[in-house]
């Protein structure tokens, strides 16, 4: 997106390498495919789709707000990134896998039904989630995201949709200003926690032991995706929460706890944010390996 700009490709080369470890040997690592179109239509109208793909520029860049710009390879990972989302589902929900992180980018969580945001162009987990229920004979999928920013385009995706609960802890007020409690959507399945700036991982593990472990379990989901951005970690440049890579793992082993009981552990982790290269590669190995049940 530019020199300077927080989401850039050295994040995932920071993830890689955290995950260079022996402790990760054991990993299965794929690389993320293209996502075919009608993956993208299950969440976006073809209008859409179609105004991004003629917004890539051939050379330099263009902004479609001040903080999402286009270059002339933003489409290719985008699509990439859908694809690894999508890919993932069908690895958990075939069984081949138990649980999967999906380390890809551009992120997706604050893109709509038609608007680009918030360095997001497609919605990544709306996709993997339509996609679950569309392909797989899921009837319900609850999303838990605890990126530092709420997910406003995965709440506006599933606000009138029963079979997809949206659980979110958020650092409040902040960007982009949505994400109060009182949003719960038509058929009572948005679930908001937000947080004061300075909340500590122990607020952050008490917002979902009260708030959305409950309803998760209740709404007794046949798959759990997480919207895992670390910019709530306390070393993050962008985010006011002050969270550690313990908090991470933590609260990953609670969720693994809450798909072991009707989802049968099925979990599939998408990377949202997260803009301190060391933290960012601390926090995503801490989540992965509670996800490899280590
Ligand atoms: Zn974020």
């Amino acid at each position: 997106m530019g020199a300077g700009h927080p989401e850039q490709p050295d994040r995932l080369r920071a993830i890689e390498r955290s995950l260079e470890h022996e402790r990760f040997q054991s990993l299965a690592r794929v690389q993320a495919p293209a996502a075919a179109r009608d993956v993208l239509l299950r969440v976006h109208p073809e209008s859409y789709v179609r105004r991004i793909e003629s917004a890539q520029p051939r050379e330099g860049l263009t902004a479609l707000d001040p903080d999402t710009l286009m270059c002339p390879h933003t489409l290719e990972a985008a699509m990439h990134a859908v694809g690894g989302a999508v890919a993932a589902v069908d690895e958990v929900m075939s069984g081949a896998a138990d649980t999967a992180f999906v380390a890809v980018r551009p992120p997706g969580h604050h893109a709509g039904p038609s608007t680009p945001m918030g360095f997001c162009f497609f919605n990544n987990i709306a996709a993997a989630a339509r996609h679950a229920l569309a392909a797989h004979g899921a009837e319900r999928v609850a999303i838990v995201d605890f990126d530092v920013h709420h997910g406003n385009g995965t709440q506006d995706i599933f606000w009138s949709d029963a079979q997809v609960l949206f659980c979110s802890t958020h650092q409040a007020p902040y960007y982009p200003g949505t994400g109060a409690t009182s949003e719960t959507g038509e058929h009572d399945t948005i679930v908001n926690a937000p947080l004061w700036a300075g909340s500590t991982g122990d607020d952050f593990l008490e917002a979902l032991k009260t708030r959305i472990l409950p309803r998760v379990r209740n709404f007794a989901p046949d798959l759990l995706l997480i919207s895992a951005g670390f910019d709530a970690h306390r070393d993050d440049p962008l985010g006011g929460l002050r969270f550690t890579e313990r908090d991470y793992s933590e609260a990953t082993k609670r969720l693994m706890d809450v798909a072991d009981r009707s989802a049968g552990g099925r979990i599939v982790s998408l990377l949202e944010g997260g803009y301190d290269l060391d933290a960012l590669g601390r926090s995503a190995a801490a989540h992965v390996l509670a996800l490899m049940g280590a």
